[in-house]
């Protein structure tokens, strides 16, 4: 990457993680050259993107409305050979076909896309090892983990960290009647309002146990979830010895995508503001309360059981995530919806990637009519 610009193409260009990254890539100017940048819906702000970035191609659900750019389907932005590396940012389960695409291309993956890993981690990365594709995790846990180890067969466990979400000090009574207000509140990260949803609940840590056994291939008895409020400890790693080795940085999200999209090299860029252990009195760290946060638990097991399993609680943790966001359940009936469909999901050892997609939409039509 030295001398030459590193071709990127950002999927989800017009998302929280997608603006940051085209942040990250305007004070590297020098150091990139982007293929292609692809939304959903926001063809205003995709178009003052072109403009401003001056991608090849773009891609979003209404090709007439790009300006500036050449329109090209997903599939064949991900199968370009002009790309070094693309960035998966897309949320929801839009993100799996184009990473498999890509991976299949021999095109080095910055994922961002959590979905990929929970639905169908096991495809994913022995593809991603057969075609010998790099797969680097911009989720600032994962991206801590990724930065500690040097020799994942010497490690023993991972240590993930969640600052608790907005809800760390209420009681069980006070997480029932919280409103979608309090539960956007995020009081560390400013996110999407499902993964901000997913963090009040510690569903979004669950998925990330879940994304880290796959991409580590760790087991799920070594790896640990503690509550640390401040989020300035990003994630650990202990070594067989007992040793701890922990990544610490203030939070911000352009920090783990400009690693994840740079690596293995590292720049200024957007330089995170510098930390001082002295300035900061303490550090707290403490068992996450599975009575108030049971769905951690429900993410295990699912993880644990593997298969079709993982699929079915993201799909019927994701529309029970929208009937709270429209005010039809409560939050702690996230976990109970979630809950009882994956208790009556019938597991699929070794689900293929169409079989996958078939449970994902039967799980989530499964899911409305409960909530009905
Ligand atoms: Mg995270």
């Amino acid at each position: 990457m030295t001398n030459k610009k590193r071709k990127i193409s950002i999927l989800g260009s017009t998302g929280s993680i997608g603006r940051q990254a085209l942040e990250v890539i305007e004070k590297l100017q020098d150091r990139f050259e982007i293929i292609a940048l692809t939304a959903g819906s926001n063809y205003e702000l995709l178009n003052k993107q072109i403009t401003k970035f001056k991608p090849k191609y773009a891609y979003c659900n209404s090709p007439e409305n790009i300006v500036g750019a050449k329109y090209l389907p997903l599939d064949e932005i991900c199968s370009n050979q002009e790309n070094d590396i693309i960035l998966v940012a897309v949320s929801g389960k839009i993100g799996l076909k184009p990473t498999l695409k890509a991976i299949q291309n021999g095109i080095d993956i910055a994922l961002a896309n959590k979905e990929t890993l929970v639905m169908a981690g096991d495809i994913v990365m022995q593809k991603a090892k057969q075609a010998g594709v790099k797969i680097i995790p911009v989720d600032s846990e994962h991206c801590a983990i990724h930065q500690c180890i040097k020799d994942i067969s010497q490690v023993e466990k991972l240590i993930i960290t969640a600052s608790g979400g907005p809800f760390l000090r209420k009681t069980i009574q006070e997480i029932k009647q919280a409103t979608v207000k309090e539960a956007l509140a995020h009081p560390r990260w400013n996110m999407g309002k499902k993964i901000t949803v997913d963090s009040a609940t510690l569903m979004n840590k669950g998925l990330e146990v879940i994304e880290a056994h796959h991409l580590f291939n760790m087991p799920y008895d070594k790896i640990d979830v503690v509550i640390h409020p401040q989020s300035i400890v990003h994630s650990a790693i202990e070594y067989k010895d007992g040793s701890v080795i922990a990544q610490l940085g203030l939070p911000s999200m352009h920090i783990p995508i400009q690693y994840a999209i740079t690596y293995p090299e590292r720049f200024e860029g957007i330089k995170s503001k510098s930390f001082s252990f002295s300035e900061i009195a303490h550090l707290d760290f403490e068992k996450p309360d599975l009575d108030k946060f049971p769905t951690l638990n429900l993410a295990f097991n699912a993880g644990k059981t593997g298969g079709s399993a993982t699929v079915c609680l993201n799909a019927a943790n994701e529309e029970a995530v929208f009937a709270f966001l429209n005010e039809k359940i409560n939050l702690f009936d996230i976990y109970t919806i979630t809950e009882k469909i994956v208790s009556e999901h019938d597991v699929i050892k070794n689900p293929n990637i169409d079989e996958i997609f078939d449970i994902d939409k039967e799980i989530r039509i499964k899911t409305n009519e409960l909530i009905k």
